[in-house]
């Protein structure tokens, strides 16, 4: 039998593992229990596929997302592991050809959907063959406080009833300490060792850009950081998504709809072509990405708040599996603010504390005057004082400032109006009057009457949007859920009594940043093949070598080589098939397959 290392060697190309996979494999080799927190692109599924492949029988893996199955068995294929899956979209005869290889000991690993776990007939036939391991992806969805929660997964829990005897693992790669002590609890894991993992994604640079013309902004962003590349931009709503991805191809951008409105096969179609082609932009709800591992999605973006920084890091965290550098990049602004406020207040009463809790660590992500990534690491429980150098607070700080007097202005406008009971007004109006701008609603009630009525001079139109935003994501304002009108809270008069000091954040100037790697200070980040000038062709004529092969074989170009290993070989251009199994991502079965067809390309 190989041992983990070797395993690792032959069968993925790579030389060493990553300093948690290693003791992780060894656990579970040695029949223990694991609960394994890991980033995004940590490396998580070799921590249960390659103790699938030391120990005697079949892994099987249990995952939510079917539509993935075929892929992720494509890929172990490709590397010569013998893999299957059972789900849903299986015809009769494919299912039994499934069963049988693995009542046959044939397979080494087998994906199931967490639903197949509660038929009788699943069971009965596990039972039946020999099991080496349980791996649970996607852990957090046994969570109901988390964002993802999927009643399937309770039933997990009986799995270690029936088979006391296999080790499980649970990975996932969203837990804050709370959702991890309920997916300790509720897996009964409590007795497994838990292994956590830095959460740092140093290669993600994180950026939150006040929001003025989102369209444009998410243009630029583009057409300045990520031409030609594959990413995704997310929305709130199904008609923005449609909205903005008519944009994008309007302006001569690729991009494909994707939210739960549209039917399936569309779906499914337009998840394909962005697992399979290199530069497609998927603009999407969050019904979009779970469980997507395609390795080189260049950025993601948010147009709309998202709802908790815990689905903010998870989407986030789509980016830049390969380790190469990626951006997340977000367009925020009041009126952000103001919905969100308004949503919170929906459902029952726990549910709201929950809501505003979740809201409120977003909100102060967004508006800190510090590291991005040092405040996104401490929510999730992980100290770190140093500032990392690669977010946008980091590279251009914002200054933050005084906004007593200003806040009070403001809010002393919002108790003006406040006495007039029958009407609402906008935060447009209450900085029109601050501004002293005549305007037809304003001296339609008398508002140039107010005492505050042009009192506001000293800041623009935009400066007196970004104070009511943060005095709102301060909790200094509310808002009235049925018309969005701004309200005072407990306290916004300790503010008007002076008791109390407010400091605001100026933005930064907008600012692009330059298309390079860009430098980090964290020490954990992987090294980068930097692709050498003269490289950039080889590298490209390999590329189309790989996107020929894969439209050949049906599989996402990623399955072949991914990007990372393309680099490598460009830049130290191989002449023989032993030089070129020592590169990174070149295993026995692909060196077999492929070898000779990228010496080729490399030497035509
Ligand atoms: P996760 O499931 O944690 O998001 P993956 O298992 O998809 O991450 O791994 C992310 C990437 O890192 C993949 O491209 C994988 O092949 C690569 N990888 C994992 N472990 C190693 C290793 N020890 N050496 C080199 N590359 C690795
Ligand atoms: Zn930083």
């Amino acid at each position: 039998m190989d041992t983990p290392i070797e395993v690792l060697r032959r069968v993925f190309g790579y030389d060493s593992f990553r300093p948690a996979q290693q003791e992780i494999i060894e656990h579970v080799v040695a029949g223990g229990d694991a609960l394994v927190l890991m980033p995004t692109g940590g490396g998580k599924s070799l921590c249960y596929q390659i103790p699938a492949l030391v120990r005697a029988g079949t892994g099987v893996v249990v995952s939510p997302l079917i539509a993935l199955m075929q892929d992720q068995v494509d890929a172990l294929t490709a590397l010569g592991v013998r893999a299957g899956f059972l789900n849903s979209t299986q015809g009769f005869d494919e299912r039994q050809a499934v069963e049988a290889a693995f009542l046959a000991g044939e397979l080494d690993l087998l994906y199931l959907a967490p639903e197949r776990l509660r038929v009788e007939a699943t069971l009965r036939l596990l039972a039946k063959g020999e099991i080496s391991l349980f791996a649970i992806d996607e852990a957090h969805c046994v969570s109901q406080w988390g964002h993802d929660f999927r009643p399937d997964y309770l039933t997990l829990s009986g799995l270690h009833e029936r088979w006391p005897e296999v080790p499980r693992i649970a990975l996932t790669a969203t837990a804050t300490p709370a959702t991890r002590a309920e997916i300790s609890s509720r897996l009964g894991l409590d007795q497994a060792r838990h292994f956590v993992a830095g959460f740092d994604r140093p290669n993600i640079h994180y950026r939150i850009a006040s929001k003025s013309e989102p369209k444009r902004q998410l243009l630029e962003f583009l057409r300045t950081e990520h031409p030609g590349e594959a990413g995704i931009v997310y929305c709130l709503s199904r008609s923005s998504v449609e909205r903005i991805a008519a944009f994008l191809v309007d302006n001569g951008i690729d991009a494909v709809p994707y939210h739960a409105g549209l039917d399936a096969p569309t779906r499914a179609a337009h998840q394909a072509r962005f697992l399979r082609e290199d530069g497609l932009i998927v603009v999407a709800t969050i019904a979009f990405g779970m469980g997507i591992d395609k390795p080189d999605v260049r950025f993601v973006a948010h147009l709309d708040l998202p709802k908790s920084v815990e689905g903010y890091y998870q989407e986030t965290g789509r980016a830049g599996r390969d380790g190469l550098p990626a951006t997340a990049w977000m367009a925020y602004g009041l009126q952000d603010v103001v919905q969100h406020r308004r949503l919170a207040l929906d459902g029952d009463e726990a549910h709201r504390r929950r809501q505003v809790l979740h809201l409120d660590a977003m909100l102060a992500l967004c508006e800190t005057a510090d590291c991005r990534r040092v405040m996104l690491l401490d929510y999730f429980g992980q100290r770190q004082t140093d500032p990392c150098g690669n977010c946008d607070t980091c590279q251009t700080p914002p200054e933050s400032w005084d906004g007593k007097v200003p806040a009070q202005k403001l809010l002393s406008t919002v108790w003006r109006l406040d006495r007039e009971r029958r009407q609402r007004f906008g935060v447009g109006h209450l900085v029109d009057i601050l501004l002293g701008k005549k305007t037809a609603k304003v001296l339609q009630h008398g508002h140039d009457s107010l005492t505050v009525f042009g009192v506001g001079s000293e800041l623009g139109n935009t400066e007196w949007h970004g104070v009511a935003r943060q005095l709102l994501a301060q909790g200094l304002l509310s808002v009235e859920p049925n018309h969005g009108t701004l309200l005072l809270t407990d306290a916004s008069a300790e503010v008007l009594r002076g008791q109390r000091e407010v400091r605001l954040r100026r933005d930064p100037q907008r600012q692009a940043r330059a298309k390079t790697a860009s430098a980090s200070n964290g020490a954990s980040a992987r090294p980068v093949v930097e692709l050498p000038e003269e490289a950039a062709p080889l590298f490209e004529r390999l590329r189309a070598w790989r996107a020929a092969t894969a439209k050949e074989q049906g599989v996402p170009a990623y399955v072949i080589f991914h990007d990372s290993t393309l680099r490598e070989i460009a830049t130290l251009s191989p002449t023989s098939l032993a030089e070129l199994s020592k590169i990174n991502g070149v295993g026995d079965n692909k060196l077999a397959k492929y070898g000779d067809q990228v010496l080729e390309t490399l030497a035509s």
